[in-house]
């Protein structure tokens, strides 16, 4: 018991440490309520949900729907918590605390668990879909790979053409595994990555993921135009959701536009907003931002942490961080304080 109360307020990381200080010493609820930053901190979610419940990528559950909507209660005691129309002049300002909540690829769980939430707190968040799945429900490349890793026959996938050292999988949840997995799909070219599925598919022994599992992943266009409809923002996430930087532009052109237009048919408004594809800062170029401008677009949001002050100038890469289901409560809380800090990545 006493090492546990041991670890908890001394963890090993340097910046959980300090979370940690701040939290259990009242800082942090003092910092609430003084001007410690001012700008936007734009969260990013994927799913809401029992991890444990999920036979593809659990690495994307961002809170339990309890969690959820204790943060998004957080959020509105901490900051002002803005919708998608506020933007423009949030991003204009030269003062105050304003916080963004978006997610990230139409999952279903956003309509069924996130949107009552919302509702309840009368809060909005900017969703941003990535229209063929939402058109034709099937796996994207992330969930195929969580479930041929997580099906796997074998321990072991020896080093081959596609990685340089063996990938270990090991019992239960093979999450490292995954996460190495999908990494490497990263760093695929456009022209090798059904090779690199198949390989995978065959390594693994598990074969390709039956698309009969896929069926009520995402969100039909009904609900999005429910939700739509109840001042929840959409915005463009491409067709596909491919890596834009490996793609050629013309093939960048077809899925920032074609997304646009799709958006635009379904909800009768085309996005303004963007949010790129995995979004690290090699995942899209100065060329993306080109075509996105060129389609309309104005805010596009990157993918690798920090929050946005109040002079940043560039509205095609506004940065956001991620919530994470394992996130300590206390670096949340430090986060809504300190962001300079703990928005880091
Ligand atoms: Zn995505």
């Amino acid at each position: 018991m006493e090492r546990q109360l041991i670890r908890r307020l001394f963890p090993s990381g340097k910046k959980h440490f300090l979370a940690n200080v701040l939290d259990y010493s009242g800082a942090n609820r003092l910092l609430r309520h003084w001007d410690s930053w001012s700008g936007l901190l734009v969260l990013n979610y994927h799913r809401i949900g029992d991890p444990l419940e999920c036979e593809f990528d659990r690495n994307l559950f961002s809170a339990s729907q309890e969690n959820f909507e204790k943060q998004v209660r957080l959020f509105q005691s901490s900051a002002d918590l803005i919708t998608v129309d506020d933007l423009e002049t949030v991003l204009k300002a030269d003062r105050g605390k304003h916080i963004l909540i978006t997610f990230d690829d139409g999952y279903r769980d956003n309509y069924e668990l996130a949107f009552p939430v919302l509702k309840a707190c009368h809060a909005t968040a900017l969703f941003f879909i990535a229209t063929s799945f939402i058109d034709s429900p099937r796996f994207a490349w992330w969930s195929e790979i969580a479930w041929m890793v997580r099906n796997a026959q074998v321990n072991t996938i020896p080093a081959d053409k596609w990685f340089d050292a063996p990938l270990e999988i090991g019992e239960g949840y093979p999450s490292q595994a995954i996460g190495q997995a999908v990494r490497r799909y990263w760093s695929l070219q456009d022209d090798e990555t059904d090779d690199y599925l198949s390989s995978l598919a065959q390594a693994t022994g598990a074969g390709r993921c039956p698309p009969s599992l896929a069926e009520n992943l995402r969100m039909s266009w009904e609900m999005i135009q429910e939700m739509h409809e109840a001042s929840m923002g959409f915005g463009g996430h491409t067709v596909n959701h491919p890596i834009l930087a490996q793609i050629s532009a013309s093939r960048q052109r077809e899925e920032i536009v074609g997304c646009r237009d799709r958006l635009a048919e379904k909800l009768g408004t085309a996005p303004l907003s963007f949010g790129y594809p995995v979004g690290q800062a090699h995942m899209f170029t100065s060329e993306t931002k080109q075509i996105l401008q060129e389609a309309g677009y104005r805010f596009a949001f990157s993918f690798y942490g920090n929050h946005c002050k109040t002079s940043h100038q560039d509205w095609l890469d506004i940065p956001r961080c991620s919530i994470e289901y394992s996130l300590p409560r206390a670096i949340l809380n430090s986060r809504l304080t300190i962001p300079q800090i703990f928005a880091k990545n």
